[in-house]
């Protein structure tokens, strides 16, 4: 099956430069994923082709007008089997590899990437399944957030990576942060790697690994802690890092 993402914006033209790009690009060679940008300015059909107007109430703000987009939407997506449309908005559900998990299950995904002061509100009253940030900051337009999304959850579409075994250990995807890596040369200005490393002893690399991604969490994302559910050797190895006497 290939995921179909469509994206509406203003600004096609890096967006689809982006997404010819390495790993993406292959997917699309291997038919994995389908990638469509669409300038929502198509879909404008007055004759300066304004997808674009000020607010209602006094400003200086430009808003996406509300024809132009959901005339868009409802064309792009009405072959959609199980689609979701989302618009990219800071006031938006935070990313987070869960959501991207959740998102992963659809077969084809629109993204309205909004510019200015957003989009008229009854697009999103009436044409939006919802809506996702990139995270607590404003940005100019929702390109850089939807290409973030689409580059999520195409890592996740099986034959995309290589291994599928690489994304089980990766950061999040257990509930930890991953371990770290090294490569060539063993010694470089005095930093060593780790003698573990290097022994081939495969059940010794395994628990170093389970031990360093415990450790690195404790240390840089000890908040991932608070909801996981941890089995008795996880909860030992914490407790001998809390305390180490
Ligand atoms: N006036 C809006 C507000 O205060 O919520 C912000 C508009 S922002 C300047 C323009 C567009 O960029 C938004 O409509 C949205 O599509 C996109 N955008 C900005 N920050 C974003 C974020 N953190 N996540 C997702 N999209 C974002």
């Amino acid at each position: 099956m290939t995921t179909r993402f469509d994206i509406l914006t203003l600004f096609p033209d890096p967006l689809e430069e982006y997404l010819k790009s390495s790993l993406l690009g292959k997917a699309v060679e291997n038919k994995l994923v389908d990638f469509q940008v669409h300038q929502l300015r198509d879909w404008a059909l007055d004759k300066h082709r304004m997808a674009d107007d000020q607010v209602y109430g006094g400003g200086d703000g430009m808003v996406l007008k509300v024809e132009p987009a959901v005339k868009a939407i409802e064309q792009v997506s009405a072959s959609y089997h199980k689609g979701r449309v989302i618009y990219m908005s800071p006031q938006g559900r935070p990313l987070t590899q869960q959501i991207v998990e959740e998102l992963s299950e659809y077969e084809e995904i629109l993204l309205l990437c909004g510019r200015y002061e957003g989009v008229d509100e009854r697009v999103l009253e009436g044409w939006v399944d919802e809506e996702i940030s990139l995270g607590d900051f404003v940005l100019c337009g929702g390109e850089l957030p939807a290409l973030a999304l689409v580059e999520a959850i195409t890592r996740l579409i099986p034959g995309v990576v290589g291994k599928a075994s690489s994304l089980q250990d990766e950061t999040f995807s257990r509930g930890l942060v991953e371990y770290p890596h090294y490569t060539r040369p063993r010694e470089f200005r005095g930093h060593k790697v780790p003698e573990v490393l290097l022994n081939g002893n495969h059940g010794e690399i395994e628990k170093w690994r389970r031990h360093e991604s415990i450790k690195r969490t404790l240390k840089k994302r000890p908040d991932l802690l608070d909801d996981l559910q941890l089995d008795s050797e996880t909860k030992e190895i914490l407790r001998k890092l809390r305390d180490p006497q």
